[in-house]
């Protein structure tokens, strides 16, 4: 195995295992359909490139291989790894957006701050996820003991009795 033959394959893997977990039924609701969108036209767009004769001469000229099964195995790699990074996004902006931060500066930290460390960061800092306020049904922050739209008391027994009381 080629030293190439081998960083696709694990980036291949890395990016397969990455799709997998972001479209799982749990965040599939959070991603928005243009990343999808994104995703699924990056394998193509990615293998169709590599697969002809400009991209295999760039292949060439970067001293990398460029036979045919070469080349369709990167285009596959590059696709599935771009695809990835996509979903990858597309979850930050809808996580960030259920939790009430700012979804686009989140998205252009990811995609701008290299290695990956704009992804880092944004587990790092993201915010509490929000509940919905008993009394009004607005977003409300998980720790906070008032809602901020309506002062309705939140989370506690307490305010769930006292909420029940009123409607009675
Ligand atoms: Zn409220």
């Amino acid at each position: 195995m080629t030293e190439q033959t081998a960083v696709l394959l694990v980036a291949f893997l890395v990016g397969l295992v990455v799709a997998a977990v972001l479209l799982g039924t749990a965040s599939r609701k959070i991603l928005p359909r243009s990343a999808m969108a994104i995703a699924g036209l990056a394998i193509p767009i990615w293998v169709v490139y590599f697969a002809s004769s400009q991209g295999r001469s760039r292949l060439a000229s970067k001293g990398l291989l460029s036979t045919m099964p070469d080349a369709l195995w990167l285009g596959l790699t590059f696709g599935v790894f771009t695809a990835a990074f996509f979903l990858a996004l597309g979850y930050i902006y809808g996580d960030a957006k259920r939790r009430q931060m700012p979804a686009w500066t989140w998205v252009i930290a990811a995609f701008l701050i290299p290695n990956f460390i704009g992804f880092i960061l944004y587990f790092v800092f993201r915010g509490p996820l929000l509940g919905l306020c008993t009394s009004c049904g607005k977003p409300v922050r998980g720790g906070e003991a008032f809602c901020s739209h309506c002062g309705g008391l939140q989370g506690s027994s307490i305010g769930r009795i006292a909420a029940d009381n009123r409607t009675i």
